[in-house]
């Protein structure tokens, strides 16, 4: 026991004042981030792979892939592993070994942002086309650009409206689109079919791009053999997270462009390397991780631990229903969305809501036990006949699903 345990971490870890006990402040982050783990089931991040073995060794050098992966010239510490990293992602994805490109990015917001840029620069006047339960970045993303955003509805479940999409294409047919499709909304983890995105375009006979936002559930979709970027998908580019299904211990990500939708880049002088990516100086410890994921699990690790994400996601349906809570989920998914539960569940347990609806994440390393004491003390706190009713209007009806 310390005297700092009574001080707030943010009393302890102010730098303008007395000297600071920097062990002390280390002890009390890791005391809460360890307190908060063992009800933390709203965020989508893995929890189940051990990264030891690169924070030791590597993690107090820097390592630094600056510009272009593919590029040859100047500084880049992990850029063979990062190469590694982007042709296993390209290989899953089923894309032709001459039309690919891609890098190691800071997350899903990189990903999205360097795709729909390229994208951008190639088709200036396009209209960019995103669904309501799209991410908060791809707004943000379409603001940054400066470019024209259409909003298209999402039916009940979190999935694109096609017939409003058609309706909106159709009216702004002579520009071209750029199209976002999402693999794994937010909220309830809902799949855009990108089969269905390009009839719309096809019929309309508008050009452009077609982006792919699978942050969440890109890797276990394409270990499915479900998400492609192959000639017939029709797909241009795919944004996907490090931290979430890999639970890589830093933000990261991967995005990947097929290389005819691509701009020629400018070649910079001083580091001798393309600037092909949105910063310069990039993370090659994220590389390294992202490497290692793959390198100790590979395939068939992945999908095992995609498969029993996706029972546990089953359980948790089932005990829930149980209990007397309309959960529901995607039949892919591993979220699982609820009515949101009284406040002092939600104090305890750490959820994502969105008024009226709730969701956990059955991420890797989530367990049953975990699952079982949250039923436990949602019981305890609601009897069911004070359970909210799912409203007929909004995010909690499930459209097709159960
Ligand atoms: C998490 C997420 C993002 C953003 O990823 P960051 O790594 O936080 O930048 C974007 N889109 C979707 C669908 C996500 O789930």
């Amino acid at each position: 026991m310390t005297g700092h345990q009574s001080l707030s971490l943010a009393d302890a870890a102010n730098l303008s004042g007395a000297p600071v006990d920097v062990t002390a402040v280390l002890d009390h982050l890791i005391r809460e981030a360890e307190a908060a783990a063992a009800t933390s089931i709203g965020f989508p991040g893995a929890v189940d792979l051990d990264y030891g073995e690169v924070m030791t060794r590597l993690g107090n050098r820097l390592w630094n892939n600056i510009g272009d992966p593919a590029d040859l010239g100047g500084v880049a510490h992990t850029r063979v592993l990062e190469q590694a990293v982007i042709a296993w992602f390209a290989d899953t994805l089923a894309m032709p070994r001459d039309d690919r490109w891609g890098y190691v990015t800071t997350g899903g917001t990189e990903g999205n942002l360097s795709a729909l840029h390229t994208a951008h620069h190639r088709h200036p006047t396009a209209r960019i086309y995103y669904s309501t339960a799209a991410h908060y970045s791809i707004p943000k993303i379409v603001r940054m650009l400066g470019a024209r955003g259409v909003v298209v509805n999402a039916d009940a479940g979190g999935e694109m409206d096609y017939a409003h999409l058609a309706a909106q294409v159709g009216r702004r047919r002579r520009w071209p689109a750029i199209l976002v499709a999402t693999a794994g909304t937010t909220l309830t983890e809902a799949v855009d079919d990108t089969t269905s995105i390009r009839t719309v375009l096809d019929e309309y006979q508008v050009n452009g791009h077609l982006h792919v936002d699978a942050a969440l559930s890109g890797i276990p979709l394409a270990l499915d053999g479900r998400l492609r970027l192959n000639d017939d998908s029709g797909i241009s580019s795919i944004a996907i997270s490090g931290h979430k299904f890999l639970g890589v211990p830093t933000p990261s990500g991967v995005v990947l462009i097929r290389d005819h939708a691509r701009n020629t880049a400018s070649r910079i002088t001083y580091t001798a390397t393309l600037d092909t990516t949105i910063t310069g100086s990039r993370c090659g410890l994220a590389a390294a991780l992202l490497w290692h994921a793959i390198a100790t699990h590979g395939h068939e690790g992945h999908r095992w631990r995609a498969t029993q994400a996706r029972r546990l996601a089953t359980y948790t349906v089932n005990q829930l229903n149980a209990a007397g809570w309309p959960a529901w989920r995607h039949p892919h998914a591993v979220t699982v969305v609820m009515p949101t539960p009284p406040e002092q569940v939600r104090k305890k347990w750490l959820l994502a809501t969105d008024g009226a609806t709730s969701h956990l994440v059955c991420m890797p390393g989530i367990t049953h036990g975990q699952i079982d004491a949250f039923v436990a003390d949602l019981t305890a706190a609601a009897p069911p006949r004070l359970i909210p009713r799912p409203r007929a209007d909004g995010l909690s009806t499930p459209s097709r699903t159960l």
